[in-house]
């Protein structure tokens, strides 16, 4: 499979900020995914009150499923829009505070405080702000992600989890001489080489 054309592709954080400004979050879905419904099990394996991640997590409704479920949720993103957006499309309550260790950071918490959202870029994040996860869900992450960021990427996430973790990674499979994306195409050996 040839991934040439999309591997020198960049979208910048402004162009990110710019398609929720304007309403072009075609990538949001009102109703929890089916493959998260599907593999619940995995990433629970059996486990009450674990923190799960969302990288780069938009509005992502199964945020509030899992919070729902007992879970604690942290999820980043870069556009505010999204996570103010999240809170009063369920009309949770939040409070908003700087994150001491980042510049320009907010973190977004429910008022009952099993929510927390941080807008910011992804890679400010470390396992020394926001911890170490049991599970994580990633939907439009991996493939949002430039392809020239992903090993950092794999690597950032690899450091945020624990021993014993279970990571869902959703990929989209389509010939990527036919669309530009994101979503990019992330070839199955690739994401062996990057998360091992
Ligand atoms: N996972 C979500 C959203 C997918 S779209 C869902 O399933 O609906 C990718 C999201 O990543 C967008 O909302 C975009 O604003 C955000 N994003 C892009 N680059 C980012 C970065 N470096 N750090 C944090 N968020 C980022």
């Amino acid at each position: 499979s040839d991934v040439g054309s999309q591997k020198e592709r960049v979208v910048t954080e402004e162009e990110w900020l710019e398609k929720w400004e304007m309403g072009n979050i075609g990538f949001h879905k009102e109703q929890e995914h089916p493959l998260l419904q599907k593999y619940l099990d995995v990433l629970l394996n059996g486990g009450s009150g674990l923190r799960i991640f969302f990288p780069l997590c938009g509005k992502a409704v199964e945020m509030k499923w899992l919070a729902d479920m007992g879970h604690s949720v942290v999820g980043v993103e870069i556009s505010e829009q999204a996570v103010k957006d999240f809170f009063s499309e369920h009309s949770l309550p939040y409070c908003e505070e700087p994150v001491p260790e980042i510049s320009g950071a907010k973190m977004f918490q429910s008022t009952s405080g099993n929510i927390s959202l941080y807008c910011c870029s992804i890679y400010d994040l470390s396992s020394s702000i926001v911890g170490k996860f049991d599970g994580v869900w990633d939907r439009g992450a991996l493939v949002a992600v430039n392809p020239c960021d992903r090993q950092r990427y794999a690597s950032l996430m690899i450091n945020l989890v624990e021993k014993n973790s279970s990571y869902l990674l959703v990929t989209v499979s389509y010939d990527p001489n036919k669309h530009k994306g994101p979503p990019f195409y992330v070839p199955e050996p690739e994401i062996k080489s990057l998360f091992g």
